[in-house]
């Protein structure tokens, strides 16, 4: 499997680029607006064809380029959780649903917490959880429809009963790490050391965070999967 996980610094958001070998087909999770040259660069380079781009909810922080790269790149499709609320989708992915990308297969779970159109992307050995379970960390619920008693039911009910050695794959890390186990943050994560819903709920409503920079302009350019009118 051809697998490369793209740094954003400004955002620090992690992109995904997948296929199942050079020249194949493509996917993208999370990719970032002002990256999208390089993404297309590096899809040339590499001789793909990008059929796929798919977010894991309404960022915050960054706007996407999941319309863009759809917008110049000729039979790529975007793609969100059906629970989105952002225009110009070519696929809403359901919950449960299977999907196969030129032989790489991924399954769709609605992980809702964080904001309500949360999805986590199940893919072999290796789960894209968004900003639902971040490594030693979990994302905020505060804005975007968030809700700490649905997150917990992601996190223990459905992200948590996943093996042990599945990889973890976050849309965010702020401290340079890369990659982490269900196995190491169910041991290791702070925020998942309770030992009940009301615990993490509590826990979660006294953060106080302030919001990210460019939300103001990344929600509603999101709300359109970053294109311009
Ligand atoms: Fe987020």
């Amino acid at each position: 499997m051809l697998f490369k996980q793209i740094f954003d610094r400004e955002s620090c958001t992690y992109t995904y680029l997948i296929a199942s070998g050079y020249g194949r087909e493509a996917l993208i999770i999370d990719p970032v607006h002002e990256m999208a040259e390089s993404y297309v660069e590096l899809i040339n380079e590499l001789d793909l064809r990008l059929v796929l781009a798919m977010d894991t909810h309404i960022h915050a922080d960054h706007v996407t380029a999941i319309g863009p790269l759809c917008k110049y790149i000729e039979g790529c499709q975007s793609a969100m959780g059906v629970h989105s609320k952002a225009e110009h989708l070519d696929i809403h992915l359901k919950e449960g649903e299977t999907l196969n990308v030129d032989g790489i297969k991924f399954t769709n779970l609605y992980t809702p917490g964080h904001t309500d159109d949360s999805y986590s992307y199940l893919m072999n050995d290796r789960v894209f959880t968004g900003d639902t379970l971040l490594i030693r960390g979990t994302g905020r619920t505060d804005f975007q429809n968030g809700n700490p008693e649905q997150q917990y039911d992601s996190l223990f009910n459905k992200l948590l009963t996943l093996p042990d050695n599945i990889l973890v794959y976050p849309a965010h890390d702020y401290k340079g790490q890369t990659v982490s186990t269900i196995g190491e943050e169910r041991r290791c994560n702070p925020r998942l050391q309770v030992s009940n819903m009301q615990e993490y709920v509590d826990m979660m409503n006294q953060l106080k965070l302030s919001d990210p920079k460019k939300m103001d302009i990344a929600i509603p350019a999101n709300l359109k999967c970053g294109l311009r009118d």
